[in-house]
């Protein structure tokens, strides 16, 4: 038998390497840049012919190279931005692992030009298939521009999975406005085809914001701007009317580098709630800065995703600064700035951090703020229009345990609120109850409430305590994808434990033999399914464990939906059953449970107080 390993021929291995960092032209655009803002330029010019299929050109002021530099460049592994592996825990610039120029030689045909200010020739060199074909002196202003022709020439495979080209040149817009969001001090112009459709002068970044987003945000951005010794978190955020139905305009950039975090966002996002609808997306353009060394520089740069040392203290911060940016102009009546309980039970923000950071972080205002139960907007607020609402919450902070028990509650209550249980209660629309209460009244939304009652209880049940089972009379089976039945087996003994009998039957499939017994019979098959949906949509959320992520998917999915007619006798359970929970004002994804009318306010309303 003949030996049968070889080692593959370097531009095969470049190839299939660059393949890792460059997808589609939206990528290579992004490297680009990324070299160009690294390079100091304060003007960066991008020109993309059939979206960047054929031609992507970028050309920048900055510092330029130096012959033997711009031959290195184009090696893998070339970069000037690290020397030792110690450098890794300290780096700034955008891009460290000298692999995108390799990259973009390996899979199209690439020009340079580029010159340093003390040279007095520049350098030209063309390179195909990541090997240099021509390299002569030539004329050229102090920078670089590099030239890249017909991406994927060499890999058709590659090519052909290039979607349209309406569709590639929204992925390099996308990716333009997430650089030039973060270097509003840097000049830029993106040209398509020789139409030119951005020109972005330098500016400030709300100027930058309004620029690139439209003006109609012009006066309705809200500052963000909170320095402490651990990060400091600055950008904008939308006034809540500027909230979207459709999700789009949410930045997030750490270190100046834009991050997808399901996470962050959900920071955001609560600190916006009872403001704006939770099917609305609110805009913000937020920057968080922080010693690198927080951060897990080994998850690779061309994934937008970020590993903190200590995550949940960032989500804790990010929250607090943007409930404080919205306090301060916010006069919304009805809000009540709880942190989300998640935040307040978490041990990071009783314990924060590591002990060097422990007590710079603790001794920041912003700090004390989110970690004394209320407080979030209470700090510095001498702001006149807060003041007078400030004066309603501030009878009785404690509110947050509101309950019909009050000796359950953990702090002192002021006037502890308590539902009027002998009184009618009305069902709004099918989908929401009013109750009084003696002090105001209460508006319910009944499929938050029931959501927040399930919760506790199948976290109750987690816990050990199982829900109990109706066996099913005609056991149904259920197929799945290879990747659902992965995915439904490792969920099976959690299931078990929220009532859920599901066992494998064959190869692929599933029979399920009981669902719990206090949700509606009939439908096991496509209840199991459904769940599986939901349950990977939230996947992605990675701050939460399986089991967490089960038992919230479940509650919203077994919850009583709007529309649905409730007897009083219902409602009253339903409202009872609210109150003992511990945590009752909302569901555990943030949303309002209930909204509190409390007379003052009702008489503020008719002007008599
Ligand atoms: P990295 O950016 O990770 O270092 P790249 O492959 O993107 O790796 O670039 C390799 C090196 O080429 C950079 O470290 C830098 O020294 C140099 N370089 C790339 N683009 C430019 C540019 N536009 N201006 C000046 N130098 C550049
Ligand atoms: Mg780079």
């Amino acid at each position: 038998m003949t030996d049968i390993i070889q080692l593959l021929p370097d531009n095969i291995a470049n190839q299939i390497a660059a393949g890792e960092v460059i997808q589609r032209p939206a990528s290579a655009v992004k490297e680009l840049l990324e070299n160009a803002v690294d390079a100091g330029a304060t003007t960066i010019e991008l020109m993309v012919n059939d979206a960047g299929k054929s031609l992507i050109q970028v050309i920048d002021n900055g510092k330029g190279m130096s012959g033997t530099d711009a031959r290195m460049a184009f090696e893998r592994h070339a970069t000037s931005k690290i020397r030792q592996i110690d450098d890794l825990f300290h780096i700034r610039t955008m891009g460290f692992r000298g692999e995108a120029l390799a990259s973009i030689a390996a899979v199209a045909q690439v020009n340079l030009k580029t010159r340093r200010a003390i040279d007095e020739t520049g350098t030209y060199i063309e390179i195909e298939n990541s090997q240099v074909i021509k390299q002569e002196p030539v004329a050229w202003q102090t920078g670089t521009s590099i030239c890249m022709k017909n991406l994927f020439f060499n890999v058709p495979a590659r090519r052909n999975f290039l979607k349209s080209n309406a569709a590639e040149l929204r992925h390099i817009i996308d990716e333009f406005i997430r650089v030039v969001l973060s270097f509003s001090d840097i000049l830029f112009t993106l040209t398509s085809n020789g139409q030119q459709l951005f020109h972005l002068e330098r500016g400030t970044l709300k100027q930058r914001i309004v620029q690139v987003l439209g003006s109609q945000y012009n006066s309705r951005l809200v500052n963000v701007h909170e320095k402490t010794d651990y990060l400091n978190i600055y950008g904008f955020v939308g006034k809540p009317e500027t909230a979207k139905k459709t999700r789009g305009d949410q930045y997030l950039f750490v270190n100046n580098r834009y991050i997808r975090s399901p996470y962050l966002n959900h920071a955001v996002m609560t600190a916006y709630q009872e403001m704006i609808t939770t099917d609305s997306f609110p805009l913000y353009v937020l920057f968080i800065d922080l010693d690198p060394a927080q951060i897990d520089v080994n998850v690779h740069p061309t994934k937008q995703e970020i590993k903190f040392e200590d995550e949940k203290i960032v989500y804790a911060f990010v929250q607090a600064a943007v409930k404080h940016a919205l306090a301060q102009f916010s006069i919304t009546p009805t809000l009540d700035f709880d942190l989300d309980p998640a935040i307040q039970q978490l041990e990071a923000v009783s314990k924060p951090m590591t002990a060097e950071n422990r007590e710079a972080a603790t001794s920041s205002s912003l700090y004390q703020s989110f970690s004394q139960k209320n407080q979030a907007h209470f700090i510095e607020s001498n702001r006149s229009e807060l003041r007078d609402w400030k004066s309603y919450f501030e009878q009785d902070q404690s509110n947050q345990s509101v309950s019909v028990r009050s000796e359950t509650t953990a702090f002192p209550v002021a006037t502890a609120m308590t539902v009027d249980e002998n009184g009618l209660m009305l069902q709004v629309h099918n989908s929401y109850i009013l109750a009084t209460t003696n002090r105001g009244f209460l508006l319910i939304d009944q499929q938050a409430a029931h959501e927040r009652v399930l919760y506790e209880k199948y976290v109750q049940a987690a816990l050990g305590r199982p829900v109990p089972t109706q066996r099913s009379l005609f056991p149904a089976t259920l197929e799945l994808s290879p990747q659902d039945k992965a995915l439904l087996t490792d969920l099976l003994p959690d299931l078990h434990q929220l009532g859920y009998h599901v066992e494998p039957f064959g190869r692929d499939a599933f029979v399920i033999q009981g669902t719990p017994a206090d949700i509606e019979q009939g439908n096991e098959k496509r209840s199991i399914e459904k769940l599986l949906e939901q349950f990977k949509h939230f996947s992605s959320d990675l701050k939460f464990s399986k089991r967490e992520k089960l038992v919230r998917t479940l509650a919203a999915q077994n919850s009583i939906s709007p529309g649905k007619g409730l007897s009083q006798k219902e409602m009253k359970q339903l409202v009872e059953e609210l109150f003992t929970c511990a945590q009752p004002n909302i569901t555990a994804g943030g949303k309002p449970a209930y909204i509190e009318f409390k007379k003052e306010y009702l008489e503020q309303l008719f002007r008599k107080a």
